[in-house]
Parts: structure tokens; C-alpha cells; sequence
């Protein structure tokens, strides 16, 4: 029996979660340590461990930045947000490949990135 990731237990109900997005590909929800005043994880429902571990041809990949930029028009950031993904267990917290969304910045904060 495999260990589900956080993100499948958020999936799957067992782990609560503000859930802004679902369809039957991919979950967004809120970042529970926001980094900004929009910051949502888009996770596909697969549980990819990684970027890395996607085929370099797999169309999930364009659905993926696709669906961000309807969430950001959405969520009211389209003209004021951040793709971030981390790849690899050094820069990734959860082994389950997620893109962060952040959004609504203000121009007198400065972002590190
Ligand atoms: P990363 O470092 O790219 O793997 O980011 C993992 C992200 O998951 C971090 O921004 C965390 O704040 C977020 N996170 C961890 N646990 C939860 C949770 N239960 N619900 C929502 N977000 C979470």
C-alpha cells in the first residue's frame, strides 16, 4: 500500500482545505502559510511526484498554466501575479507536483523574486 501525499489526502477530503477550483484533472486550494494576498496551489489529481517526473510531451503540462491564468483572472490578479514551482526534494516541501499562484502585490512591497 502506497503513502498518499498531503495534496491526495486534500483530494480525497481526508484533509481539510479551502478548495477554490476542481475539475476531474486538477484541485486548487489556499496556501495555508500565504505569501501573498492571492496564493493558491494548483495540483494536478495525480500525484506526480515532481515536474521532472512528467513526460516532456504530456499536454497536462500547457492545461496546467492554462488553468492558472483563467484562476488568476478569476481571483481578480490577472495583471498582478507570480508562477512559482519548486522542483526537487532540496526546494520542494511536498513530493506532489504544484504550482503556486501569487497574486495582488503591492508595488511599494518589495518581492524577492
Ligand atoms: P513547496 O515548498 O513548493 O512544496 O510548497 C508547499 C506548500 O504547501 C507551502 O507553501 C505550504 O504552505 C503549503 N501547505 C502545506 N500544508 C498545507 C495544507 N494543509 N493546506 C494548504 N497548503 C499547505
Amino acid at each position: 500500500m502506497t503513502t498518499k501525499t498531503l495534496f491526495e489526502k486534500i483530494r480525497d477530503r481526508e484533509i481539510p482545505a479551502t478548495i477554490v477550483y476542481e475539475d476531474d484533472e486538477f484541485i486548487a486550494f489556499k496556501d495555508i502559510k500565504p505569501a501573498a494576498k492571492v496564493h493558491v496551489l494548483i495540483v494536478p489529481k495525480k500525484p506526480y511526484p515532481t515536474l521532472e517526473a512528467v513526460e516532456m510531451n504530456d499536454q497536462m503540462q500547457l492545461r496546467l498554466l492554462q488553468l492558472a491564468r483563467r484562476l488568476a483572472k478569476e481571483l481578480g490578479v490577472s495583471d498582478n501575479y507570480k508562477l512559482h514551482l519548486n522542483v526537487g526534494d532540496k526546494v520542494q516541501a511536498v513530493p506532489h507536483l504544484h504550482l503556486h499562484l501569487l497574486g495582488g502585490f503591492d508595488k511599494e512591497t518589495p518581492t524577492a523574486l
